[in-house]
């Protein structure tokens, strides 16, 4: 076995098994615990988490080669739509113990769950509260760098949008888990990729990238962005 970093993102690394098959993985910040059941590695000393991209749209991302991703070591990330952690799980890994995740979830049962990832990972700080009401948690969440937003909702542009305003740093990124059907069932996925993608290009952003991210995950498409607006008019004052 061996295991090496990723060609292009810091803080993600390849598990390469005897099989010549690989699999991406992340130092795991809270060694020996398991979070969604994941396979464990020890090589050299370091403790590695197999990460799922059947589970993780983050993942998915990566192996369908996004060009760019909005989690790096030490940055402060805001998570929308955290669920019972996988993913915040990988993340809270990536950023590591200079960085944080502020974890936004509105259902009190995964809730509970996150709570339970939190404990053995200082780095989460567990939010529960509806992201489409950036406002009720400002007083938690500081400037970031990057926002992950999986909320599967309609208008979760729109939601990612009234976040970035408040919270993101300018020249922040952004990525977006689009769920096609879960926005309008009558539109064509395609259609509902394009009028997502319009929302943010008039909330100030701009488009990177867009992967589908099949075989992983059907039906879903994950856009990554950068923060531009005001740059501009802030230069200009
Ligand atoms: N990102 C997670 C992962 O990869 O581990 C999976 C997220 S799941 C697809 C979507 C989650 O968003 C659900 O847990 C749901 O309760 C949450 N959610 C949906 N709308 C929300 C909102 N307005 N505010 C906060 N959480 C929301």
């Amino acid at each position: 076995m061996q295991v090496y970093p990723h060609e292009k993102f810091d803080g993600i690394y390849w598990v390469e098994f005897e099989d010549g098959s690989k699999k991406l993985a992340t130092v795991n910040l809270a060694p020996s615990f398991k979070v969604y059941g994941e396979q464990l590695i020890s090589h050299e000393g370091v403790e590695y988490r197999i990460w799922n991209a059947y589970r993780s749209k983050l993942a998915a991302s990566i192996l369908k080669n996004i060009r760019e991703i909005a989690v790096k070591p030490g940055f402060k990330i805001l998570y929308l739509g955290a669920a019972a952690g996988t993913t915040v799980s990988h993340v809270s890994d990536i950023v590591g113990v200079n960085g944080k995740v502020y974890s936004v979830e509105f259902a009190p049962r995964v809730f509970r769950k996150l709570l339970t990832v939190c404990e053995k990972r200082r780095n989460i700080i567990p939010i529960l509260a509806d992201a489409r009401m950036p406002s009720l948690y400002r007083t938690m969440v500081p400037k970031v760098d990057g926002i992950y937003c999986d909320v599967a909702q309609p208008e979760q542009a729109k939601l990612l949008v009234a976040n970035a305003e408040m919270f993101l740093k300018y020249g922040g990124m952004i990525m977006l888990a689009i769920k096609a059907r879960s926005i309008d069932v009558t539109l064509e996925p395609s259609e509902i990729y394009r009028r997502e993608i319009n929302y943010l290009k008039e909330g100030g952003f701009n488009i990177l990238d867009t992967v589908h991210l099949e075989p992983f995950d059907k039906a879903h498409a994950m856009v990554s962005a950068r923060y531009v607006s005001n740059i501009k008019e802030k230069q200009d004052r």
